[in-house]
Parts: structure tokens; sequence; C-alpha cells
């Protein structure tokens, strides 16, 4: 029996090749939005419906196959490593979103300062930044010159800034 079916079966969801197709989709490609997961589907088995695929999106979620994660002001991700606390790393000039292994391992991996009574479960961590294909991209300016790096203690934050400029 295919690994996928043995998932769906063991979290108690009827087997169908809507959700099979689905969960190929999100475990090919980790971080995938659910427009990326409904090309790749539509791709695959050809008629199924948007609905169809954003239903079996949500039932899978639901069910704990898939790990949905909601960074600020952008469509949500999915993957399919959900057995660990493991966080995230976003460009946020490409959006491109890769694994980062929690430090600690276990949730919560932070400790609140004040938690105020609370009994906190998680610490949702999101690290922002630029990844190395849009540091390198924008290090060698339009005129091919190197970009100025020796003021080394505002060159991390520089780079950032005049992108937010380009698109502004
Ligand atoms: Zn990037
Ligand atoms: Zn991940």
């Amino acid at each position: 029996m295919p690994l996928t079916t043995m998932l769906l079966r063991q979290h108690g969801l009827a087997v169908t090749a809507q959700r099979l197709a689905v969960l190929r989709a999100v475990s090919d490609r980790a971080h995938s939005t659910a427009d990326d997961i409904d090309r790749a589907v539509r791709a695959e088995i050809g008629a199924i419906s948007r609905q169809a695929v954003y239903d079996a999106l949500a039932a899978l979620t639901e069910k704990g196959l898939v790990r949905r994660i909601q960074p600020a002001r952008s469509p949500a991700r999915y993957e399919d490593r959900v057995g660990d606390n493991h966080h995230h790393l976003i460009c946020r000039t490409c959006s491109r979103m890769v694994d980062v292994d929690c430090a600690v391992g276990y949730t919560p991996c932070l400790t609140a300062a004040d938690g105020s009574g609370y009994e906190i479960d998680e610490a949702e961590v999101i690290y922002w930044g630029r990844c190395p294909e849009c540091v390198a991209a924008t290090s060698v300016s339009s005129n091919g010159a190197k970009q100025q790096t020796s003021r080394t203690t505002s060159h991390q934050m520089e780079p950032a800034r005049k992108e937010k400029d380009r698109r502004a």
C-alpha cells in the first residue's frame, strides 16, 4: 500500500484520488501556496475543481497530515513535515521559504517574559530576511560594480531598506 494511502487511512480520512494527489503535491513541493498545489494537482489528475483541491487541503490540514503556515501579508503555505517543531526562513524579496530546525526541538521553544498566566504551548517563529540568491543579485549593482560593503555595522540592514524603496 502506498505511504500516502496509509497516511490517509491512519488519520481516518477516506482515500480519494483528490486527497492522494493533494498530499503528493504538498510533499513534492514543501511550502507551496494553495494556488501552487492547485496547479500541480490539476496537471497531474486533470479534471478537478479548485474547490475540491482546497477542500482536500483543508481536510489534510485539519487531520494533521499537512501543516499550514500563515506568514504575515502573504498567502498560506503548506508542507508535510508535521512531526516536529521546526521554523521557517522567508525571503522578503522572492518569498522563498525554507525550513530551519528548532534549536530547542519542542514547544514552546521560547519562554515568554511574562506569560500573563496563560498556559503557553507554542511559540510561532518566522525568520524574515533575504535568501542568498537575492543577496547575491543585489550585491552586484546594475553598473556591474560591487556594492559598498565596507561599513560592516550597517551593511546587513542597508540592502533590505533599498529593496523596499525600489518596490515602493
Ligand atoms: Zn530571495
Ligand atoms: Zn517547513
